[in-house]
């Protein structure tokens, strides 16, 4: 596990307005669809089980399920190549850049920070210059460095439940959206509990967020 560098979080400047901390794969890029195709290049599927990948990614031809070190090994070999798999998910990038003229942004991808820089180039290369923290550590505690005590409303978008437990412990004034490109996985989701809205596309995210900023705002 690698710990999250608090010490680059102060550096990122964020401005006197609201915060949207907000995950990149299955969120602003896809991911299960490329990550299923890049699979079939490599004579494996995956099969849409349950709301993991362990267990559901198989061999090709035989069927059988691939060990969890192939499984791994086959993430890391994606995350390596992601510049040529990975697109924009529906209606991300422009809800963002307009999001982004009334609230800072910072992208929280959980990957290792050694493929940090592909991503960076892939974000930026179809339009989205926010900066970007990767870790593999517990989201909460990193929003929570982010944000601190800052009387300013705050969001986060994810598409995971754990993620948003950690974050709605660690920042209790968050509004917490659930927000998920593949339908197929999102249908077998676990249910994220009550304290998270779930947006079933950007448009109701982007409504979802601006009016909790307004809300926060009035009160
Ligand atoms: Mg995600």
């Amino acid at each position: 596990m690698n710990a999250p560098d608090f010490m680059s979080l102060e550096k990122l400047r964020l401005a006197d307005r609201p915060l949207i901390v907000c995950d990149v794969d299955e969120v602003v890029l896809e991911y299960l669809t490329p990550f299923t195709a890049f699979l079939r290049s490599r004579d494996h599927d995956l099969l849409p089980r349950s709301f993991r990948l362990h267990g559901n990614i198989v061999e090709r031809g035989t069927g059988s399920v691939a060990l969890d070190a192939v499984v791994d090994a086959l993430q890391e070999e994606f995350f390596a190549a992601q510049e040529h798999w990975q697109t924009p998910a529906a209606l991300a990038v422009e809800t963002l850049m307009a999001l982004g003229r009334d609230a800072d942004i910072v992208f929280l991808t959980a990957m290792p920070p050694r493929h940090a820089e592909a991503r960076r180039r892939l974000l930026q290369r179809i339009g989205l210059t926010f900066p970007m923290v990767a870790t593999e550590a517990a989201k909460g505690p990193v929003v929570h460095a982010l944000h601190g005590g800052r009387p300013l409303p705050v969001a986060f978008i994810d598409d995971i439940h754990y993620n948003h437990r950690s974050v709605g412990e660690s920042v209790p004034d968050a509004l917490l959206v659930r927000l998920m490109a593949n339908q197929v996985f999102l249908a077998m989701a676990p249910d994220p509990g009550e304290r998270v809205c779930c947006a079933t596309c950007w448009n109701e995210a982007d409504r979802l967020i601006r009016a909790h900023f307004q809300g926060v705002r009035r009160s």
